[in-house]
């Protein structure tokens, strides 16, 4: 494929994502939700479909559901469970519980980092089965030497969060997922570890020529287990689909498998309908009908989602919501430092960038880091009392030590140039170095570094070289 044929094709993507639960129990049964136990353990009558068992729903699996769906700004409903027929090793009962016509939560979206809204059709509950183990040189259930089977995960309670097709790119993908994880992890419902399994993405692949109306035919990518082999999955299904199109071909509608290390997918299985299933009506569980209360006392007790705290974040700052520096902050959690440094009066945006930075750079012992003193050495910088430089290595030592502030400055010897100090020691250095003077003022640019050099080394470090700068310019006239 060239880079004009690219050019000419449009990628569509729309994406499945199954989270687990953090319930303590399973969703029909007691048995312990635990990632990583001795197989086997966590099973009853219940989860192992045991003739005459009967299931009970957990309450707080169906709170979780309805805080994702709040959270997605979907309409949260009455909902009904389905019976999804079909024979795996893993399933123990030969159907799934799930929610088929009748979703808890309908029509939603999640907003991208820069504002794009990608459309969520649904986010049902269902239940998770086992997992097999395929043992043998491939790995996978052909060609295997014998399975075992684990029924720790079977009724595990899941949310399928089914996206419509409105993303363009692998980098879309990402950057849907990647907003999806925090805001299933903000709601509390799911600890949006991808390599535990209990986030898990299909991703459906489709490419159209350009400007086309209609939608091409797709393929759905299973078993991408991070974010870097999602898109890695989708570049190379895109790719495949539009080769053979280029070629007269056609796409055949199937499931395919990822494979991380030929770095291609394989047909799995041609598309299975809806029919296939034979869905019905589950016989042992009333309808879902959550009370307006509750409904609403699920949406007033979310925490801010991360989209919030990047808009109060960027407010604060003077940035735009989707900076790096914003971004980084709300992912790893350092508003709350932001906040009290900002209450105590430092620059938003001079505390934005340490914490991005410096307090990133160190996020081991950001966790110990004093609000107060971090507010201190953003205060000490903002009113020009430490050049960067020196606010970088107070915060540097903060991160590692702890103590205070002023003392650490004292410490180092970075001590407050009295306001109009500086000036004198330009004259100085302009009188001590007259050629270098004459060029930079005949506006010999690179010259500036050798006279900030100057500056540096007669102030012993202590000034603010970027007040040097425009002081030396000006001087220029
Ligand atoms: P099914 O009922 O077969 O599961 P859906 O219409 O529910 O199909 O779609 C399942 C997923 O496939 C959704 O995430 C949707 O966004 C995505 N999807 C549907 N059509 C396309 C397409 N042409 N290209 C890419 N993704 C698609
Ligand atoms: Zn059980
Ligand atoms: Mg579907």
């Amino acid at each position: 494929m060239t880079a004009a044929t690219a050019t000419e094709w449009e990628t569509v993507i729309g994406l499945e994502v199954h989270t687990e639960l953090c319930t303590a129990t399973k969703l029909f049964c007691g048995c312990a939700n635990n990632f990583g136990d001795q197989p086997n353990t966590n099973v009853c009558p219940v989860c192992l479909g045991l003739p005459g068992s009967l299931p009970v729903l957990n309450r707080m699996a169906v709170e979780y559901a309805m805080r994702i769906g709040t959270a997605l700004h979907c309409t949260v409903q009455s909902s009904l469970f389905h019976r999804k027929n079909y024979f795996y090793p893993d399933m123990p009962k030969d159907y799934q519980i799930s929610q088929y016509d009748v979703p808890i939560n309908a029509d939603g979206w999640l907003a991208l980092p820069d504002g794009r809204r990608v459309g969520i059709e649904r986010a049902h509950i269902e239940e998770d089965t086992g997992k097999s183990t395929h043992v043998g040189e491939s790995g996978r259930i052909h060609g295997a030497d014998y399975s075992l089977v684990d029924y720790n995960r079977a009724g595990v309670p899941l949310v399928e969060i089914v996206g419509r097709p409105d993303l363009r790119s692998s980098e879309d993908a990402r950057a849907y997922v990647d907003e999806l994880r925090a805001i299933l992890v903000a709601t509390g419902a799911s600890d949006g570890k991808m390599e535990e399994g209990s986030l898990r993405v299909d991703a459906n692949v489709s490419v159209r020529r350009r400007g086309a109306p209609e939608l091409g035919t797709r393929c759905e990518i299973k078993n991408m287990n991070s974010l870097r082999s999602l898109g890695r999955a989708i570049e190379y299904e895109a790719a495949r689909q539009i080769a053979i199109l280029e070629d007269g071909g056609t796409i055949s509608q199937e499931t395919r498998h990822w494979d991380e290390t030929l770095g291609r997918t394989s047909t799995m299985r041609s598309k299975e309908e809806a029919y296939d299933y034979r869905y019905f009506p589950e016989p042992d569980l009333v309808p879902i009908a959550p009370s307006a209360e509750w409904v609403k006392a699920v949406a007033d007790a979310l925490p801010p989602m991360p989209a919030d705290r990047r808009a109060a974040v960027a407010e604060a700052a003077g940035m735009a919501p989707d900076a790096d520096p914003v971004v980084t902050v709300v992912r790893l959690d350092l508003d709350p430092l932001l906040n009290a440094a900002v209450a105590a009066g430092a620059d938003g945006e001079l505390a934005v960038k340490r914490l991005a930075n410096e307090v990133a750079a160190g996020l081991e012992q950001a966790s110990t880091l004093d609000p107060r003193a971090f507010a201190a050495v953003v205060g000490m910088e903002s009113r020009s009392e430490l050049t960067t430089a020196q606010a970088r290595t107070v915060l540097k030592e903060l991160l590692e030590h702890g103590g205070d502030p002023a003392a650490i400055a004292k410490a180092h010897g970075f001590e407050a140039m009295a306001a109009g100090a500086l000036s004198g020691v330009i004259d100085q250095v302009i009188a001590d170095n007259p050629g270098e003077w004459d060029r930079f003022a005949a506006g010999e640019d690179k010259v500036q570094g050798f006279l900030i050099g100057k500056i540096k080394a007669a102030t012993g470090g202590n000034a603010d070289l970027k007040e040097a700068s425009a002081l030396l310019r000006a001087r220029r006239g």
